[in-house]
């Protein structure tokens, strides 16, 4: 299997390569030259398996010829033994026809996490097999940073750097990424949005010398391989409700596109899927680009669900790709002329294709609290405010009801336990493998939001340790 840059002008790399590189040297984002393909047998040979076993089977072909059968199947198992369900990801019949699927049962309560624990055990993998190290650095609305540094903490070969907008992530996330205490994980506060971070990450990463001296890496989720992960819950949970003999369809809430490109990229694979509902929260710029045509971009507003106040939705990218028929060079015109102008759009008939497999759905902060109220009421369930907008996109987008619609669960209640309990008066409790959180002492670094002085930190203490 060959990945290729979405901007068509950086080398074609193997799995192990396009793992470690992240970004694409031209600027792009790696995809599959082409997608396995899963037939309806392969796929109902999958019913029956556990969900290490269905990881096993969806991510074999993506890796193959870089990571041997046996060592994927130990890792997968080792991964997602360590989760708090035993199913991993649960599913739970929420209305009629109406699932919700549960992916906030890892180490740092969000979905995240069911990609990053195995991705950061890829990484040591390929890193111990080539003797190698790298620096991972990443920006985070919240999620990413501690699940990033959860699946990175005491890892041998990797020094970790997250950068997250101060005063924007909620306290339990904040705790979770400046709570470890490891010499290999560095988070560090930045004055700024979370779009400044991740144009600080861009920057550094455009910055060849540097990022060779340091051999930079992400894993945030432009890194394919966490992409590539996330496609197993997509089978998993279809398999579950009757794949392939049925279609289903999903409603994700989404702020950088990586989840429910997941969801698209299982339908390319062959995945019956009918519909992908893609929830935004007020932050809107996706729903609107699914209304109209046109990518705008507007200022980025705080909200309940802060992991999605996003305004630039990096893994758009790899949709555009297929958007337009695989052409680098009209994507990099694109992005160029979006970065330029902030406003940019395809043509009525693009839009009209893409619009056979999404929908879209948008829910502003009274309207997510509206939902996590409701829903507590008519079925005793709790769910914080980003899975919150995910069962009202589900909700708002149902298609033929004899479709399952499995609105993706995207980080427990007790994350985000102020608006759930504004919501419904109960405040969820932490589960007791983290319920002493608030005990333990945090460790970060304040930074400006300057290219400069974060290099400076990185230069700094990677000096230390040499
Ligand atoms: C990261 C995150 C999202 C958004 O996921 P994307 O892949 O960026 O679309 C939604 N909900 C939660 C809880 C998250 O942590």
């Amino acid at each position: 299997m060959k990945y290729v840059s979405t901007r068509g002008e950086a080398p074609e790399l193997a799995f192990d390569d396009v793992l470690l590189a992240g970004l694409a040297r031209d600027g792009g984002l790696y995809v599959p030259s082409e997608w396995p393909q899963f037939s309806a047998k392969d796929i109902a040979a999958m019913a029956g398996h556990d969900y290490a076993g269905i990881a096993y089977r969806v991510i074999r072909p993506f890796v193959a010829g870089t990571i041997p059968d046996d060592d994927l199947e130990a890792m997968v198992r080792e991964t997602y033994a360590g989760f708090g369900h035993d199913a991993v990801a649960p599913l739970k019949q929420i209305g009629a026809n109406h699932w919700l699927l549960e992916l906030f049962h890892g180490p740092t309560l969000a979905f995240k996490d069911l990609a990053l624990q195995l991705v950061g055990r890829m990484f040591d993998f390929v890193l111990t097999a080539r003797g190698d190290r790298v620096t991972i650095v990443g920006a985070t609305s919240g999620d990413t940073g501690s699940a990033a540094i959860e699946a990175c903490r005491d890892r041998d070969n990797v020094d970790i750097y997250i950068l997250f907008p101060v005063g924007r992530v909620s306290p339990v996330q904040q705790r979770q990424m400046t709570t470890v205490d490891s010499p290999n994980v560095h988070a560090l506060a930045v004055d700024g949005t979370f779009d400044d971070c991740q144009d600080l990450v861009k920057a550094m990463f455009n910055d060849a010398p540097f990022r060779d001296a340091h051999n930079l890496s992400a894993v945030n989720s432009i890194n394919w391989a966490r992409v590539m992960v996330q496609i197993v819950y997509y089978f998993a949970a279809a398999v579950c409700l009757g794949a392939p003999g049925r279609q289903v369809s999903f409603a994700v809430p989404t702020g950088n596109f990586g989840n429910v490109l997941a969801g698209w990229a299982a339908w390319k694979c062959g995945l019956p899927v009918e519909k992908l509902v893609v929830g935004t929260n007020s932050n809107d710029i996706l729903f609107r680009f699914f209304e109209t045509g046109e990518m705008k971009i507007e200022a980025v507003n705080p909200s309940l669900s802060p992991s999605m106040d996003i305004q630039v939705s990096s893994n758009f990218e790899r949709l555009l790709f297929d958007m337009l028929g695989g052409d680098g060079a009209a994507v990099r015109a694109w992005v160029d002329n979006f970065r330029s102008t902030g406003a940019v759009r395809v043509d009525d008939a693009r839009l009209a294709a893409a619009k056979k497999m999404f929908a879209a759905a948008r829910l502003d902060d009274d309207g997510t609290r509206r939902v996590i109220g409701d829903l507590y009421k008519t079925t005793g369930e709790l769910v914080d405010p980003h899975s919150a907008i995910g069962v009202d996109a589900g909700r708002q987008c149902r298609g033929d009801p004899t479709v399952p619609m499995i609105s993706l669960a995207t980080a427990h209640p007790a994350k985000f336990p102020d608006a759930v309990e504004q919501a419904t008066g109960i405040r969820p409790d932490l589960p007791a493998r983290i319920s002493d959180l608030f005990d333990r002492d945090e460790r970060f670094d304040e930074i400006e939001s300057d290219l400069d002085a974060v290099q400076d930190f990185i230069r700094r203490t990677a000096a230390t340790k040499s």
